[in-house]
């Protein structure tokens, strides 16, 4: 990938990204099972005969874009996300996906680290650079960072608060209770989200999610700001919609058959959001007029994101390149794939 920012005009992009081998995985000598050319994708799985002689089968994909373990979070924003961004500032309602198995990169791609930003960052930072002109001035960004853990939302700029969702009498999608946080920096927005990331892993409400078992939503808003003109029909008039999604770690959805059973419910319902989404987003793909946004929480609170005219949606599968994770990677693939197969 070569990071330019022409390209996403299809309402529906699916890139993989491979992180690099960990120091963990090299020290056990785990071997680097993918390799990657262009926009196509092998996977070299071992395995073994019956008479347990080894050989090795190859699986192949291709995808919109393939990022590999020399791309950094500069190179995946430009390609993926900041065409977002920009549909964002023409009133789209915008999401980008994080999806793969735990530890394969899916926080590192949207929360980052401090020497490596991630996408909620550099995103915010061409945000507030837009939103800087002056025919945006009429606009405030709001923000609101919840999670959802078991078909329940939690707020996280509130300790982790429960919140409902509901549908109106318009059929729109409201969650009750969310705060939404007017914010004028990329500062501003980082000292919330610490906020936020700590609700999450020590909450007031009891019986925490480890994040590998929550989807993690970050959005961003674009709606007429405190001295700007109010439209009269809808006070709360949203002009755009930007949704970050770190999701809850796929392997989590085969854990239907635990011997825990809290694990077991946890599981079948992150493999309902996760089946729902794929659904949601291949109505997308091929404009079905029916999309199945009430087939889990998450798609339900994504509504307006997925039947809207404007809607413009990003996944990025993240993978391990390890033999051991093999299998997860496989599953990960072959859910991308899917999502758009048409
Ligand atoms: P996930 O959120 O999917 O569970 P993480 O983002 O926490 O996974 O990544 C697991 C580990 O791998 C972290 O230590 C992270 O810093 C590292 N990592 C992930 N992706 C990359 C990458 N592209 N380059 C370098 N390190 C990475
Ligand atoms: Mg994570």
């Amino acid at each position: 990938p070569n990071g330019t920012t022409e390209e996403v005009s299809s309402r529906i992009v699916v890139c993989v990204r491979k992180r690099p081998l960990s120091k963990k995985e090299r020290s056990k000598n785990d071997a680097d099972v993918i390799s990657t050319v262009n926009n196509t994708l092998q996977v070299f799985e071992p395995k073994l005969k019956v008479d347990l002689t080894k050989y090795t089968e190859v699986h192949e994909f291709s995808f919109d874009k393939i990022f590999n373990e020399e791309s950094n979070n500069m190179t995946v924003y430009k390609s993926c996300a900041q065409p977002l961004v920009f549909a964002f500032f023409k009133g789209c309602k915008v999401t980008c996906f994080a999806y793969g198995q735990t530890g394969a990169g899916k926080t590192y791609t949207m929360m980052g680290t401090n020497e490596e930003p991630g996408l909620y960052a550099l995103a915010l930072e061409d945000i507030f650079r837009l939103k800087a002109k002056p025919e945006y001035s009429h606009l405030g960004v709001y923000i609101s960072f919840f999670e959802i853990y078991g078909a329940k939302l939690f707020d996280l700029l509130n300790g982790r608060k429960r919140i409902e969702c509901r549908e109106d009498a318009k059929q729109r999608v409201r969650i009750i209770g969310l705060e939404q946080r007017f914010c004028t920096s990329v500062q501003d927005v980082f000292e919330i989200l610490e906020q936020g990331a700590q609700a999450r892993s020590t909450g007031s409400t009891g019986a925490n999610a480890d994040s590998s078992r929550s989807h993690a939503i970050l959005q961003i808003v674009l709606k007429y700001n405190e001295d700007g003109m109010k439209n009269e029909e809808d006070p709360d008039y949203t002009f755009g919609k930007l949704s970050f999604i770190d999701l809850a770690g796929s392997e989590r959805a085969a854990d239907t058959t635990h011997s825990d059973r809290q694990t077991r419910m946890e599981g079948a319902e992150i493999n309902k959001s996760l089946l729902a989404l794929k659904e949601c987003i291949r109505a997308l793909d091929q404009n079905q007029h029916h999309t199945p946004f009430r087939g889990s929480k998450l798609t339900l609170v994504l509504k307006d994101s997925f039947v809207s005219v404007d809607s413009r949606t990003v996944m990025i599968a993240n993978v391990s390149p390890s033999a051991s994770n093999c299998e997860h990677t496989l599953n990960t693939l072959r859910y991308a794939d899917r999502v758009k197969e048409l």
